[in-house]
């Protein structure tokens, strides 16, 4: 079994390549783009020479030991810490929600003990079973805090009421009782010095990978390779012969000008009213980088269609059942296994994306070795 392709030139297929490579294999990868790194591609900005986040900003984030140590083999992460803030109501606010703006919101001076009792007092606590987001979050934190920081934002980011949306989305109490505002609790977290594509671009450099950028593969052709790993939409693979899966797509609006536009990496916008989510200042991303001039970008939500970049799976009742219709049919493929975050349709930070190609390259150099049959799936997608 040594003639394999790899759909898709991300973190995905960049690692399965490597480890399939350093094992002794000769992968071919294949990548629509003209650039590899998929989603994750950075490239310096012509007029500001800012290193730029092309499908919006990525930061590095794990607790997990096994791909930190893998990733710091193929770039020197610079230390950075996410923190993000919101305009809301006319005012600019801290988030994640903690003490802080909590005490700005409602001008108090409350311990954490005393914010903990004020945000239960403001819990709507009729609501004993939520079912919907709107419920969730207004059982959480009460109706103030809900309509000032996500009821405009969700609406903007999903394109519905946060009363068509499930409970499942605001998983925990998204409130914070101490003035920490480090957006992820992960015990790592970094840039990648020289950006995500010289990071790839260092994973995939190895003389037994063959790069085909600018080369869209089909599914006819997965019969002249023995194995194919496939991260490119799983409903694309198809043809979408059985409809296509739920995405939001992104468009970005490029705000240029000297100095400081923001003063921050992220600005959150809470307001239904403003018809962006968010602006990024990717400036911001290289603190230890100094330059004269900037460049942002404002972040418009929409539906996916035809022809769009797919951004974030939906992943509602209805695309879930098309899903497992799709996962199906992918089962019935001979020769090839679908990963990532547009094979399985899921959402997966860079950390989680790396872990499991990794995986599933252990999985299948134990396989083939052992002659037995390769999954369609190493991860199930529903
Ligand atoms: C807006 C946004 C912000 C994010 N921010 C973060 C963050 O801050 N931190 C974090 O950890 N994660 C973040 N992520 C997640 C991160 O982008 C993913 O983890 C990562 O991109 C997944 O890599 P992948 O290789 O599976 O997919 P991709 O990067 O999408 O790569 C798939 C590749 O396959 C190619 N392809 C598809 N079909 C074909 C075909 N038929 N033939 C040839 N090539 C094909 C595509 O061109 C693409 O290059 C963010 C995601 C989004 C959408």
């Amino acid at each position: 079994m040594h003639n394999i392709a790899i759909v898709g030139a991300g973190f995905s297929g960049a690692v399965l390549a490597r480890e399939l490579a350093e094992a002794g294999y000769r992968p071919r990868v294949f990548d629509s783009r003209p650039h590899i790194a998929g989603n994750c591609h950075t490239e310096r900005d012509p007029e500001s020479n800012v290193m730029v986040h092309k499908y919006g900003p990525h930061i590095f984030h794990t607790d997990n030991e096994r791909v930190w140590e893998y990733l710091n083999r193929f770039t020197h992460f610079m230390p950075y810490t996410n923190r993000v803030k919101t305009t809301t109501q006319g005012r600019v606010f801290s988030l994640p929600i903690n003490l802080l703006t909590i005490n700005q919101y409602f001008g108090k001076t409350f311990s954490p003990t005393e914010a903990k009792d004020f945000i239960e007092s403001q819990a709507d606590l009729t609501i004993r079973d939520p079912q919907t987001f709107e419920e969730q979050a207004l059982r959480f934190v009460g109706r103030e805090l809900y309509e000032a920081f996500f009821k405009g934002y969700t609406q903007k980011q999903w394109g519905c009421s946060p009363t068509q949306l499930p409970a499942s989305i605001l998983k925990r109490l998204p409130v914070r009782f101490n003035y920490d505002d480090n957006y992820f609790f992960h015990r790592y977290q970094g840039m990648p010095k020289d950006g995500y594509t010289a990071l790839i671009g260092n994973i995939l450099d190895h003389p037994k990978i063959e790069l085909n950028l600018e080369t869209v593969f089909r599914r006819d052709q997965a019969n002249q390779f023995d194995h194919v790993f496939y991260s490119g939409p799983i409903d694309g693979y198809f043809e979408f012969q059985l409809g296509r899966l739920g995405y939001r797509t992104l468009d970005f609006k490029e705000i240029r000008g000297e100095g400081d536009y923001q003063g921050c990496a992220v600005m959150n916008y809470g307001d239904e009213s403003v018809p962006y989510t968010r602006i990024a200042e990717h400036k911001y991303f290289s603190p230890w980088e100094e330059h004269d001039n900037t460049v942002c970008f404002a972040e418009y939500s929409r539906e996916c269609e035809a022809g769009d970049i797919p951004y974030y799976p939906i992943r509602l009742m209805e695309e879930q059942d098309m899903l497992r219709r799709y996962v199906e049919l992918a089962g019935g493929e001979q020769n090839v296994s679908f990963v990532g975050r547009l094979g399985t349709y899921r959402y997966l930070d860079m950390d989680v994306t790396v872990g499991e190609a990794l995986a599933a390259a252990d999985q299948f150099l134990s396989l083939s070795k052992s002659a037995q049959p390769v999954p369609a799936f190493f991860v199930a997608p529903v």
